[in-house]
């Protein structure tokens, strides 16, 4: 079994347009040596068009952040999956920043997993757990509700575009990562166990699990020795072009084939 290690970086409200095309204009070139890595850039929406255009014909792809499940219709403010088809391959879905400022639901994240899909592109379905429901000893029976709410009515063959994130809220934008072997070990526990009874172990085996949460070139290589984690969606680290081509590398030292 070999899962494709998949390094994503999440831009956020930060990066105008232009600041978005010029650096991947530089990252482009950083990156170009190592296939054996997946890697995606998740600019604003309004940045799609002009960094898919760039990067047209190039291994580095492109995610969107959000996507609304309706094709179209009164939803102000909102971009749909029909709309990003040949703007974006990935779609990440759930973001804790979603959940927490725009009321993101489990339930809408599922909708929004299926439209991505009907779409042609692949969801990067991001769960994890509060500093509360960790300290708490709860983390394991939330994320399993999270994934299995996430996946409700997918398919088996869909899986296999299915990308999962785990990132630990507390863990987010915060600098303090979760450690490699928790992280793992929660991957395990509660995400390939929940794949293995919601589908078989040829899906548990064969999903793409990220790990994200304060990852830099100082800890990437310890995420990427863990046997569950195929990857890492990057928030802070990923505004930067020298960290960004490092954390590509890395994976691609540690994981490469
Ligand atoms: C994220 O936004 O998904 C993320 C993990 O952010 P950071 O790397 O900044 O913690």
């Amino acid at each position: 079994m070999h899962r494709m290690p998949i390094v994503v970086g999440n831009w956020k409200m930060n990066k105008s347009p232009r600041e978005a095309v010029d650096f991947v204009g530089e990252l482009v070139g950083r990156v170009r040596d190592f296939d054996s890595v997946e890697k995606a850039v998740a600019p604003t929406s309004l940045a799609l068009p002009g960094v898919s255009r760039t990067l047209q014909g190039t291994q580095l792809l492109v995610a969107a952040q959000n996507a609304h499940w309706e094709a179209a219709g009164a939803f102000t403010g909102q971009v749909s999956a029909d709309m990003l088809r040949g703007l974006a391959q990935f779609v990440i879905l759930g973001h804790s920043e979603a959940r927490a400022y725009l009321a993101e639901t489990d339930a809408n994240v599922n909708r929004k997993a299926k439209a991505v899909l009907a779409a042609g592109m692949q969801p990067i379905i991001a769960v994890g757990e509060s500093l509360a429901q960790n300290e708490a000893g709860e983390t394991i029976d939330f994320v399993r509700g999270q994934v299995s709410a996430a996946l409700d009515g997918i398919s088996a063959d869909d899986m296999a575009r299915v990308v999962i994130a785990y990132e630990p809220i507390w863990a987010i934008g915060t600098g303090k990562s979760a450690t490699s072997e928790q992280a793992d070990s929660t991957i395990g526990a509660a995400l390939r166990d929940t794949l293995r009874e919601l589908y078989d172990d040829n899906i548990a085996d064969n999903t793409r699990i990220q790990y994200g949460g304060s990852v830099k070139p100082g800890n990437m290589a310890e995420f990427m020795a863990q046997p569950n984690i195929d990857g890492a969606l990057v928030g802070g680290a990923s505004l930067n072009v020298h960290d960004f081509a490092a954390l590509v590398e890395i994976a691609a030292t540690v994981k490469g084939s």
